[in-house]
């Protein structure tokens, strides 16, 4: 059990609670089947490179760069990478779109990209994108530098403590001396944030492939993954009374999955895809408009908060 954000403790969904709200949870997913809305999400360009034959270092190179791009409005972020990745592919066009993005980010000096992106220049994302090219090159992949963690301590935190210490290592330099757009696109796993992007990535990379998902990290369990929790998946999971914590942070990540791990013990984030996607879709929007509840496989088991007034009060 986890602390509560009164001090008590809460216990996870139980019985017939968690077997309603798993029925829902199914009911949304033969509603909205997850591989029906990829092209609409970031895990479409590592998808791609793996359509394409790309080794899986090309794969997982593609992939980081997408998660710790995607936030913000969905339509900029996916144009931005796209942006990215054409760019490496017109440098190399005779190779499919990861092994470009590889061969990019490979080179001596490191990339030179145009694009920037909210709080991280153009200079910035070509730093982050060297430094996974020269993980890469000085590791094999990404989870030989994500692996030592995990098989000595048996979780995804400790995992992405030597994957992201690598990356920075690869820097050449440490996060309190950089600037600010470049610390933004590589988060500090143990820093106590939720860590939303590094999830969303072990998400990718450790679930088998079922269409979204790319199963390329087969020695994780699913079992071991935490929920990628933004804003909207935050409030979704007290709507449906999977924590009662205020804050975003990685004891909610830890508390939510519990939760969830109560209705699959072996595969907690199955939902994390199409749960998501009723904010992007624009289905959901946490009970605002009540139409959109009406259709909702969720509804009868859902307590959205009520809406906020323009002073911001309940
Ligand atoms: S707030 Fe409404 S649309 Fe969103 S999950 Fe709950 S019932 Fe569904």
């Amino acid at each position: 059990m986890s602390e509560r954000v009164d001090g008590s403790r809460r216990p996870p969904p139980a019985g017939r609670r968690a077997r309603a709200l798993r029925e829902r949870l199914e009911a949304l997913l033969r509603q909205h089947p997850p591989v029906e809305r990829v092209a609409s999400d970031p895990v479409a360009f590592p998808r791609a490179a793996l359509a394409a034959g790309a080794p899986r270092p090309a794969v997982e190179a593609v992939a980081l760069l997408s998660a710790m791009l995607a936030y913000g409005a969905v339509p900029l972020f996916m144009r931005v990478i796209r942006g990215l990745l054409d760019e490496a592919a017109a440098a190399a066009p005779r190779e499919a779109a990861g092994t470009a993005f590889l061969r990019a980010i490979s080179q001596p000096g490191g990339p030179r990209f145009s694009l920037g992106y909210r709080l991280s220049t153009a200079a910035e994302i070509s730093r982050f994108a060297g430094a996974i090219g020269t993980v890469i090159s000085r590791h094999g992949g990404l989870w030989e530098a994500f692996a030592p963690g995990w098989r000595r301590a048996g979780t995804v935190r400790a995992g992405l403590i030597t994957l992201h210490e690598a990356l920075w290592q690869a820097l050449g330099t440490r996060p309190a001396a950089a600037p600010g757009g470049l610390r933004h696109l590589l988060p500090d796993p143990a820093g106590g944030g939720c860590c939303k992007r590094w999830l969303m990535f072990l998400r990718w990379m450790v679930r088998p492939d079922d269409g979204v998902d790319l199963g390329l990290w087969p020695e994780v369990p699913p079992a071991a993954l935490l929920i990628p929790l933004d804003r909207h998946l935050s409030r979704l999971a007290r709507a449906l009374d999977l924590t009662r914590r205020a804050t975003d942070d990685w004891k909610t990540a830890e508390e939510v999955t519990a939760a969830l791990r109560q209705l699959d013990p072996l595969d907690p984030v199955r939902y994390d895809f199409a749960l998501c996607h009723l904010a992007i879709a624009g289905d959901c929007t946490h009970g605002r408009h009540p139409e959109r509840c009406a259709p909702c496989p969720l509804a009868d088991v859902c307590q959205p908060a009520p809406p906020r007034t323009r002073q911001g009060k309940p």
